[in-house]
């Protein structure tokens, strides 16, 4: 009998010209914390200017007005917990049939009670920031002692009331290898998926000192591995479904990746590191083909809309164009849903037309927003089986249910 296989890259079931398969919000800048990589560059105090509550109802009409399959709608931040009407604008959301996920702050605002209040109002899953296995690392990340133990009981409140968790962890040089420690802590405590976060040099995180593409490489190769046991996804990592399906091919014909993929020290001590771990793939979850302004939107905490949370450029703002009309006829949006628009190395790949690199990275590093990504060392052309390439693609449906988180 032939085992069941997922597809290697799945699909959203709509038209990504017409509709998003995901709205993220930017409640509020405001923000406890001080992380060292913040995208928001977030302050204490809120900014006067941003979407006030009947402002925000008026975008979760506009979102729901997408119609269904509805978009996924993100609450994030700064910290949505410094927003008063949080729980009411989760309850509007949830009446409107979004399912609702946030991103929240691990601060003394961040109770059992709250989370209790939010489920409660309609709350479907939470995203919490993993960027240590222990406190030393991750409270040196955030800036300030005790976030991690926070978020521990705030990821098993969450368990325990049965709202789906994602974890995400920043990648960088600061907690490289204690990822095999996070894994296990993942593993361990339980979650819908891990994501690892490629950094995008933007706001406080153009201070941190990025991997280069082969270390990018490994960590995208051993996030693979890990998805024998958790299912895993990247943020910013478009060229992971790449690694995704070069992996595939190789497991089909039976080809250890090392020497195929040439692989570094990097993915060896990554590896070494992670052991034991399961060999087999039970967990593995398909990365989904979506990309900036191509099934993703956000809008701003003062209402300017763009194709990704990383990329400055607005192309429009709900307080005087409603959502629907700035994603579907933005010049922007437009062109960066054409592939055939990508120039540089992305322009000639024969895996853009399933990943097409960070957009986002892209412009932060050129100024292009269609050029190269430079976190990505392939180069177009090169891996050994190209024929096993485009069947894989599976652009002809098979299209995903909408996840939760994705
Ligand atoms: S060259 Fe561009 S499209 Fe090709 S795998 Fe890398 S990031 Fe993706």
């Amino acid at each position: 009998m032939t085992a069941h296989r997922p597809p290697s890259v799945r699909h959203p079931r709509i038209d990504v010209g017409q509709r998003p398969f995901i709205v993220i919000w930017e409640m509020t800048r405001a923000c406890d914390l001080a992380c060292q990589h913040c995208r928001a560059e977030a302050q204490p105090l809120p900014n006067p200017l941003e979407l006030n509550t009947r402002e925000a109802r008026s975008l979760i009409d506009e979102i729901a007005s997408f119609g269904a399959p509805p978009p996924l709608f993100v609450m994030t931040g700064g910290d949505p917990m410094k927003r008063p009407d949080l729980t009411e604008l989760v309850a509007y959301a949830a009446s409107r049939h979004l399912p609702v996920a946030f991103s929240p702050s691990a601060t003394p605002l961040l109770t059992r009670g709250v989370i209790t209040e939010l489920k409660a109002a309609g709350l479907k899953a939470l995203s919490l920031s993993v960027d240590g296995s222990g406190p030393e690392i991750h409270d040196a990340f955030r800036g300030i002692d005790g976030v991690f133990e926070r978020t521990m009981a705030a990821w098993e409140t969450a368990r325990e009331l049965g709202i789906k968790v994602q974890i995400n962890t920043t990648v960088s040089r600061l907690n490289l290898f204690d990822l095999p420690r996070i894994a296990h802590l993942v593993r361990a405590r339980g979650a819908m998926v891990w994501s690892g976060f490629m950094l995008v040099p933007v706001g406080r995180g153009a201070a941190l000192e990025q991997l280069s593409a082969d270390e990018c490489e490994d960590v995208m190769n051993f996030l693979y591995d890990v998805g024998n046991a958790i299912p895993t996804k990247t943020t910013e990592g478009h060229h992971f479904r790449r690694v995704v399906l070069e992996r595939t091919i190789l497991e089909r014909r039976g080809i250890a990746p090392e020497g195929t993929l040439r692989l570094g020290p990097t993915y060896r001590r990554l590896r070494a590191a992670l052991e034991p771990w399961p060999a087999q793939g039970r967990e593995r979850r398909s990365p989904m083909d979506i990309n900036a302004g191509r099934g993703f939107v956000f809008v701003s905490h003062v209402g300017t809309v763009h194709p990704s949370g990383f990329m400055p450029i607005p192309a429009g703002n709900v307080r005087v164009q409603t959502l629907t009309e700035i994603y579907r006829q933005s010049p922007l949006f437009n062109d960066l849903r054409d592939p055939a628009r990508l120039t540089g190395r992305c322009g000639v790949c024969e895996f853009a037309v399933v990943c097409g690199g960070s957009r986002s990275r892209a412009f932060a590093s050129s100024g292009d927003a269609l050029g190269d990504d430079p976190l990505c060392a392939y180069t177009p052309g090169t891996f050994s089986y190209q024929a096993d390439i485009a069947p894989l693609f599976n652009l002809s449906g098979a299209a995903a249910s909408p996840p939760v988180l994705s």
